[in-house]
């Protein structure tokens, strides 16, 4: 027997018996309890860093806890992979963004694969393949129909480097979070989706979320920003 640990040896052993094996696959059955378990899809940005070593462990322990309860667990994985940051990089690179893109998906993946996470990877999606993006657009369409989706000019947040709207959370003591470059505020017109319209539904389903920190309650409460205004009374001088 040997005294150490040998990973290289063991690991991909047992990871090719799990591939092999689909040992990950969901599968439809109906008398099993399901469980839906996905942690956010990575950017791929070129190679996996320890933040997604940390994020994917604690879904990889979630996932496989719940399937060795008997639940038939759907946990897959994908690719974020549409945005500037990807068009900026092919720039700077002097590579078409798909080859980027491609080339980052499979180095990341590959990674992925090492580190024995229970993913069902014949799931695998990728935002920019037609095939997903399709239904991107039928969504939209259907929003729009409906007149929850439309257009006006709008003061947003603007990074010069990364060349990219950012949202309000990206932007942190006035600077990009990417990039640290300063911010400036940009009149665009833009497209919005008329969330306004479900704001109490969106609240209400707040207040039904259990275990769910305190601070990302706020975050998203804000972030539907109800507003009923405010009543003050001023005294007036020399009046009644
Ligand atoms: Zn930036």
């Amino acid at each position: 027997m040997q005294e150490r640990y040998d990973h290289k040896i063991i690991e991909q052993k047992w990871q090719k018996i799990w591939e092999n094996s689909k040992a990950f696959k969901a599968r439809e059955d109906k008398a099993a309890k399901k469980y839906y378990c996905l942690e956010m899809f990575p950017y791929p940005s070129g190679k996996i860093h320890m933040g997604h070593v940390r994020n994917y462990s604690i879904g990889d322990v979630a996932a496989r806890f719940l399937s060795m309860r008997g639940f038939n667990v759907l946990h897959p994985m994908g690719w974020d992979s549409f945005g500037m940051p990807a068009e900026n990089a092919a720039i700077q690179h002097g590579v078409r963004p798909k080859e980027w893109t491609d080339e980052n998906i499979a180095s990341m993946k590959t990674q992925l694969k090492r580190l024995g996470l229970a993913y069902d990877w014949d799931r695998e999606i990728t935002t920019c393949s037609p095939e997903y993006y399709r239904w991107n657009q039928w969504l939209f369409l259907k929003l729009y129909e409906k007149g929850l989706a439309y257009q006006k000019h709008s003061a947003v947040n603007w990074c010069p480097q990364c060349a990219t709207v950012l949202a309000n959370e990206q932007v942190e003591a006035g600077l990009c979070w990417r990039c640290d470059t300063h911010v400036e505020q940009k009149n665009l017109k833009q497209w919005f989706f008329k969330i306004t319209a479900y704001a109490e539904e969106l609240l209400d389903y707040c207040d039904k979320l259990q275990g769910w920190p305190e601070k990302v309650l706020v975050m998203q409460r804000n972030w539907i920003g109800k507003s009923i205004g405010a009543e003050v009374d001023f005294k007036i001088e020399n009046s009644d």
